[in-house]
């Protein structure tokens, strides 16, 4: 079964969409089916699946498999995706662990390989083999469709846990491990997949951000948890300089500061960060404070770095050079870091990052973003 369904697969990738029919007992009801499509590259991989209950309905489940080579996921959503050795099993989020008969659930994940790439063939569904070689049953088969893209690899991706250059979105807006939205109120911003705008290959992701609060738009995905520092990269290019009035365009929730958000972007016509839960910036809005920070040059790719630490310090490169008004070190700075240090005891924890448009007042932008990576590591730009 192994061999055949990696010989589908290596058709697969040439034909673009295959059907596997798997062994079934006359009569009986296949208890899942599994939709597992690929994009990779030489050294890694995303794979979005969908998994249709086939039985009788759950109100919660697991998918199982074993990987033959050395695959490695670095990140899992719409999941709880967990590896142990060559064993994954994934379960499901509190909102999608009730399936009907016939219903289906969506997740994905990240990884990292080498060699050959192969499709796993024994997947279980709530501990029930799909293929109908299991111990526990006698009336299962399975249907497995996969799509394999050879896809290039992002930017810089190394082993980041996050890695998106976009080029497998197929949709007018970004799905997958992506969410389009706001937490608390949106308007006339809009979020949509670029097909002509790229810093790589051929697509990117778009914002048309309006002016005033409720018209904040992002798109996000959750970054795993970590005790270490969460580095970023990601590059945008955008249309109207930063306004005088304060806006962000970068948003990770700090679940150490009670799910407040850390804020990454412009205030006097230059780059700043801003803590949601008492407003203070980085740097001060002195005037001596702006000029430490840098503008956002427009009609360019610009290639943002940032590392957030848990011991509560903060870094900020702008296309591969540190910006002086954007670092917190932990010795306070006047106009750069010493309001944001007179509040002690802040120790980030975030949880997810979210890319769009966020405006207080006045300012309205329009905005592109592509190679977005989170890592527990610097990333290059
Ligand atoms: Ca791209």
């Amino acid at each position: 079964m192994r061999n055949l369904l990696a010989a589908v697969a290596a058709v697969v990738s040439i034909a673009g969409l295959v059907v596997i029919g798997g062994t079934s007992t006359a009569g009986a009801a296949p208890v899942c089916a599994v939709d597992y499509k690929l994009n990779q590259w030489a050294t890694g991989f995303t794979a979005n699946v969908t998994v249709t209950n086939q039985s009788a309905p759950v109100t919660s489940w697991n998918l199982a498999w074993t990987f033959a080579g050395n695959q490695a996921i670095s990140s899992g959503w719409s999941a709880d995706v967990k590896q142990s050795g060559a064993r994954v099993t994934v379960s499901n989020m509190p909102w999608n662990g009730s399936l009907a008969t016939g219903a289906s659930a969506q997740f994905g994940f990240q990884a990292t390989y080498s060699g050959t790439n192969e499709v796993p063939t024994d997947f279980a569904f709530n501990g029930v083999s799909c293929s109908g070689d299991g111990p526990t049953t006698t009336t299962t088969s399975t249907t497995t469709t996969t799509t394999t893209t050879t896809g290039v690899p992002p930017v810089g991706c190394g082993t980041a846990a996050l890695c998106d250059d976009f080029e497998q979105q197929t949709g007018t807006t970004p799905a997958g491990r992506w969410t389009v939205g706001a937490a608390n109120c949106t308007g006339q911003g809009a979020v949509s997949i670029d097909n002509s705008v790229a810093h790589s290959g051929s697509k990117s992701v778009r914002v048309n951000g309006a002016a005033g609060y409720c018209n904040h738009i992002f798109f996000g995905t959750p970054v795993t948890g970590s005790s270490a520092a969460v580095h970023g990269r990601f590059y945008v290019r955008h249309t109207t300089a930063l306004p005088a009035a304060h806006v962000t365009f970068m948003a990770m929730k700090d679940t150490a500061d009670a799910g407040k958000d850390l804020r990454m972007g412009g205030q006097n016509a230059a780059l700043q960060w801003n803590r949601e839960s008492d407003d203070a910036t980085l740097p001060a809005q002195s005037p001596q404070g702006v000029a430490m920070s840098k503008p956002l040059p427009t009609g360019q790719w610009n290639c943002v770095q940032f590392t957030v630490d848990p011991a509560g310090r903060l870094s900020t490169s702008l296309n591969g050079a540190p910006v002086e008004g954007l670092q917190v070190d932990g010795v306070p700075t006047p106009d750069i870091d010493q309001q944001w240090l007179a509040r002690s005891g802040w120790r980030p924890a975030v949880t997810d990052l979210r890319l769009g448009w966020e405006s207080y007042g006045d300012g309205a932008d329009t905005l592109w973003y592509d190679d977005v990576t989170v890592g527990s590591s610097p990333i290059a730009c």
